[in-house]
């Protein structure tokens, strides 16, 4: 984390209150962060909570967003915890021009990619498909072996119903299977039953 001194930056407003006791907030209004605090704070204490609620925020609005970086951060720990470390992706990026497709990868140069489409949707859920496309990493079809290690990450098939609505509801096309493994190939439902 990164100090701000005695200086509040340029783009929070501070907005205290002297019904506001106890609580403490921090929200995005268009272009400026609005902080709320109690009007009987001391100035370190002010700076100090001002500094920990931007910090929260951010936190908060990265979880929501996560960049690419961020993304190829949480496919290395997912690999650690659910796939021994094995698969290890050389990049893994948002892409906005799959629309039939939630992820694929490229095992040759070890690349993965996200659709857009993805984003706001649970952690879970963008979990399941950076396991799918980590074990594709492994193992290029689907077979028994593939929905063994995808398995691996207790949330799968919660996550691949989630997706299945969602496709449903949307009426988006399911992607036929080709050489280019994604999440929404009809043999992955078979799985499901
Ligand atoms: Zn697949």
């Amino acid at each position: 984390m990164i100090g701000y001194g005695s200086d509040v930056p340029p783009n929070v407003e501070v907005r205290r209150s002297s019904r506001r006791r106890r609580t403490v907030s921090a929200y995005r209004d268009g272009e400026k962060v609005v902080v709320m605090l109690p009007s009987r704070l001391s100035k370190a204490e002010e700076e100090q909570w001002i500094e920990t609620l931007l910090h929260r925020l951010a936190e908060r609005e990265r979880r929501r967003r996560p960049s690419d970086a961020d993304l190829h951060a949480r496919a290395l720990d997912l690999s650690r915890r659910h796939l021994g470390g094995r698969a290890v992706p050389a990049s893994v990026r948002w892409v906005d021009n799959q629309h039939a497709r939630w992820g694929s990868c490229t095992p040759d140069d070890r690349t993965i990619r996200l659709s857009t489409r993805l984003r706001g949707m649970p952690s879970w859920v963008l979990d399941y498909v950076l396991v799918h496309e980590l074990a594709h990493l492994l193992i290029p079809g689907h077979g028994p072996d593939f929905w063994a290690l995808v398995g691996r990450y207790p949330k799968s098939e919660r996550a691949r119903g989630y997706l299945e609505g969602v496709a449903a509801t949307a009426h988006l096309p399911l992607a036929a299977a080709d050489d280019e493994p994604d999440v929404l190939a009809p043999t992955h439902h078979s799985a499901a039953g």
